[in-house]
């Protein structure tokens, strides 16, 4: 059940006609010149709606650059007053908040490393009672889809109706591409559970770096994300935090301009076409499921041929034999080794799971005997 259902649309408060929302500004403000530099040029970008700046910065190490402190909001004061962009800033903790309304700050948002923590969410929630700050969440830092939906609840339960999702990736063990890894399974899940709550894409964290920020953009909005947040410096080479994945405002508006926003439903006949292989692909699986079901019932006769004749379940020289003559067989197909990997691996947790199960069953029913 949804548990936030009254979200308010973002185009009754927000975008205008349905528009993806784009959010752009400097991952620091550092000077006032800076930040009015950046935000003059960004305003002459007729898609952008919001200007982003951190003014209390969250770094890893104490001596790196932490933001220009409670001084920055005078100079977001004055983009709003020049520009008429709307501001947005991150905020950690209830003072932050408190601060950010009294400055006139219009959004606000709450960084990665914040909504781990639902007590510090409960306490900025509680801080903003009987406001109607608009507040977005960013995911947490690690792919936790519950904390994530957590802390939409918390500020729900004080009262907040505009609240919007923003997808920065993820923290991922092993070696990736990517800063942050996408794992859009996550927000697309999110996007199930909440319908009504608006989910934009911050390709600047995900990407780390400014080459491949065009592409997660396009993706974000393939996959009906409803905006973008992207890092904008007026000269990113010089930027103090985040250098290497922050636009200048003219790559933006390249960006931008080159953005394919697609329609979300086509025409009779192309919907009639979908259709038609939705079917086939309804069908697909129903017969996929079919055949895990057959391999899994074969995978509990051997745990049961095993535990008689008192065997280890993992036998490594057959699961490296399964892994390399699958992968080959998956290559010829046209199917990628990552792929495949990850779908054996997480049958092949399955079935030690049900072999595992088979041999318990039999020594506690020994151990009873
Ligand atoms: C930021 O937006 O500059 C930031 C600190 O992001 P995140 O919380 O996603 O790391
Ligand atoms: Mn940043």
């Amino acid at each position: 059940m949804n548990s936030i259902p009254d979200i308010i649309p973002l185009n009754e408060w927000l975008t205008d006609n349905g528009r993806p929302l784009i959010i752009a500004g400097p991952c620091s403000a550092e000077t006032e010149d800076q930040v009015m530099l950046t935000a003059r040029q960004i305003s002459a970008i007729p898609e952008v709606k919001v200007f982003r700046a951190g003014i209390w910065k969250p770094r890893t190490r104490p001596r790196d650059f932490e933001g220009a402190g409670e001084k920055g909001l005078k100079w977001l004061h004055q983009v709003k007053q020049e520009t008429g962009l709307l501001t947005c800033v991150e905020v950690a903790k209830p003072q932050h908040a408190e601060a950010c309304l009294k400055a006139g700050i219009d959004i606000l948002w709450i960084g990665a490393r914040t909504t781990v923590n639902p007590f510090y969410i409960q306490e900025i929630a509680d801080a903003l009672t009987g406001t109607d700050i608009p507040v977005m969440i960013k995911n947490p830092v690690h792919p936790d889809l519950k904390l994530w939906m957590g802390a939409f609840e918390r500020f729900y339960n004080t009262g907040k109706r505009k609240l919007i999702a923003i997808h920065r990736g993820f923290y991922f063990f092993n070696k990736s591409e990517y800063r942050n890894a996408p794992m859009w399974e996550i927000p697309i899940e999110l996007k199930r559970q909440f319908p009504s709550l608006p989910i934009i894409t911050d390709p600047s964290h995900i990407c780390g770096k400014r080459e491949m920020i065009f592409a997660v953009s396009q993706k974000a909005i393939d996959l009906e994300m409803d905006g973008l947040m992207i890092e904008t410096h007026y000269n990113p080479d010089k930027a103090l935090t985040d250098a290497r994945q922050q636009l200048s405002p003219i790559q933006l508006h390249e960006l931008l301009a080159q953005l394919v926003i697609r329609e979300k439903t086509g025409n009779i006949e192309i919907q009639s076409k979908l259709d038609q292989l939705r079917c086939e692909i309804d069908k697909l699986d129903a017969e996929m499921i079919e055949v895990l079901s057959k391999r899994f019932g074969i995978v509990r006769e051997i745990g049961h041929y095993k535990k008689e004749n008192n065997i280890t379940i993992l036998q490594q020289k057959r699961w490296d034999y399964v892994l390399n003559d699958r992968t080959g067989a998956a290559a010829r197909e046209g199917i990628t080794t990552d792929f495949i990997n990850h779908l054996l691996e997480l049958i092949h947790d399955e079935s030690i799971q049900i072999q595992t199960d088979i041999m318990n069953k039999r020594s506690i029913g020994k151990s009873n005997e």
